[in-house]
């Protein structure tokens, strides 16, 4: 059944060609036998996963919902582990938080249950959602199911492996400067950062507030769609939340994307980009033109200056987010404090992984008096013409298209000693996070037998648009079918 993508199952289900709890068990008899090495779960919790595909089961033979209203009803998932959940451990990837139990839930956590999606477990991931490679948890490092000796991606790494070897047919994932993008070009998948403000926050542990999105990632353009459908929305309970209505994902999905505008900004194909990333992408590209799309040449001339200010906004918004784990109130404290001044500081240096201190030293650094004008208010001026660029563009274009990442996954260990290189890891996604747009990233090509990501970023709320071209791509192509070797 893991061969099916999560579409068909939902349409088996509601046919009665299997139950939620056959899918389930199917599911976490996969994990047991595949997990071990993958490492893309830091909990399973088989009992409560068992009671949830029993009450679908229920409810499905009781009140006969017809497909339309819940399509997800009964579909077994795994929400990323810095998503709130009451009553169950959530660790955010990090020693801080290893025994915190949430004392309630997260809006997504709370409307993917209300639509009736089984939740297997939690996935590992970056600590605090500090990654492109997931090497950065406290619960290990996180295979990629293609090529077990290289990086899933990050911090969504766990999500991205756990779906490439259909652990689950769907994960959630966040999306700060690419996370739910990078990973899915990495394992292979689709995985789509919603527009700022279309995904509620609320109960999602924070990293960088004014950049961090939550979206899924699936193997097909569809299967996303259907998902967001459930997560999308206002939340009284998220000040950033927007009230924009949601429109119907899956309603023009397989209407022709003819005369689709398709942006390519030449800053995307210059130095740093992998010639066989090129290939593949400009190979894609050629795809679209095929189903009716038209390509222009466009530019994004503050490109280069994207990695710099995220790297200064992020961390500063991490390091004053970050500040609530005190040893106090939340999370670990350290053993036998000589006064406050020790519990504060041995907490937090014992609490926290490498990169996330890296992170708030830079962060409290740039925010520092005397700093903040030259870094912080800099970086603020700088995304602010970041975001022109990209309004400028979408007065001639629909969508913006290129490569999501730079590379194909590499191999663990290769860049851990270099934070720059691995931040340029980043240098295609985290655009969309500086300006609030909402980007797709869909599998599209192969390179030394890893799968290479094109990305397609979008205006402000155009989510169906991405969804729509991307499931347009997926009619004529097949590599959003292909699966890593060794997961059957
Ligand atoms: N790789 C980026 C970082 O390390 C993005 C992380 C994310 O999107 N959560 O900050």
């Amino acid at each position: 059944m893991y061969e099916k993508t999560l579409a068909e199952q939902s349409r088996m289900l509601a046919n009665g060609e299997c139950s939620s709890t056959e899918l389930t068990k199917h599911y976490l008899d996969r994990i047991a036998r595949l997990d071990t090495d993958l490492n893309s779960l830091v909990s399973v919790d088989a009992d409560s996963a068992l009671q949830g595909a029993e009450d679908a089961d229920r409810k499905r033979k009781s009140s006969a919902p017809s497909n339309a209203e819940m399509p997800l009803l009964g579909v077994p998932m795994v929400h990323k582990d810095i998503f709130c959940v009451a009553g169950g451990r959530t660790t955010c990837g990090s020693r801080m938080l290893e025994h915190f139990n949430a004392p309630y839930s997260a809006t997504v956590v709370n409307k993917l249950n209300d639509a009736g999606m089984v939740m297997l477990g939690k996935a590992n991931m970056d600590e605090f959602a500090m990654g492109s490679s997931n090497e950065n948890s406290y619960f290990g490092a996180v295979k990629n199911p293609w090529k077990r000796d290289c990086v899933p991606g990050g911090s969504s790494g766990g999500s991205a492996a756990l779906v490439a070897a259909r652990l689950a047919p769907v994960a959630t994932g966040t999306d700060t400067g690419g996370s739910i993008r990078q990973p899915a070009a990495f394992c292979g998948l689709t995985g789509i950062k919603p527009t700022y403000g279309r995904v509620s926050r609320y109960g999602m542990i924070a990293f960088a507030s004014s950049l961090d999105q939550a979206g899924p990632l699936a193997t097909t353009a569809e299967d996303c769609a259907m998902v967001l459908q459930a997560m999308a929305g206002f939340d009284e309970r998220d000040s950033t939340s927007s009230n924009e209505p949601v429109p119907n994902y899956m309603a023009d999905l397989d209407k022709p994307i003819n005369g689709l505008k398709i942006g390519v900004p030449e800053e995307y194909f210059s130095a740093g980009l992998d010639d066989g990333v090129a290939t593949q992408v400009r190979a894609a590209l050629a795809e679209f033109e095929k189903l009716g799309a038209k390509l222009k040449s466009i530019s994004l001339p503050n490109q280069s200056m994207c990695i710099p200010a995220y790297y200064v906004v992020a961390p500063a918004e991490a390091s004053s987010n970050l500040s609530r784990f005190d040893g106090v109130r939340f999370g670990y404290r350290c053993e036998d404090p000589v006064d406050l001044d020790d519990l504060y500081t041995r907490s937090r240096g014992e609490g926290f992984g490498a990169e996330v201190k890296r992170r708030i030293l830079i962060g409290t650094y740039a925010l520092s008096a005397g700093y903040y004008d030259a870094y912080y208010l800099q970086a603020l001026k700088v995304r602010r013409l970041i975001s022109d660029d990209f309004d400028a563009a979408f007065k001639e274009v629909d969508v913006i298209a290129g490569p999501t990442t730079p590379t194909p996954a590499f191999q663990t260990g290769a860049k851990t000693d270099d934070p720059i290189a691995m931040y340029l890891n980043d240098l295609y996604t985290v655009s969309a996070n500086l300006c609030g747009l909402p980007a797709i990233s869909m599998s599209c090509g192969e390179v030394d037998d890893l799968p290479v990501g094109l990305q397609l970023t979008g205006k402000h709320f155009d989510e169906a648009r991405l969804l729509h071209a991307a499931h347009s791509y997926q009619q004529t192509t097949d590599w959003h079918r292909r699966m890593p070797a060794g997961i059957e």
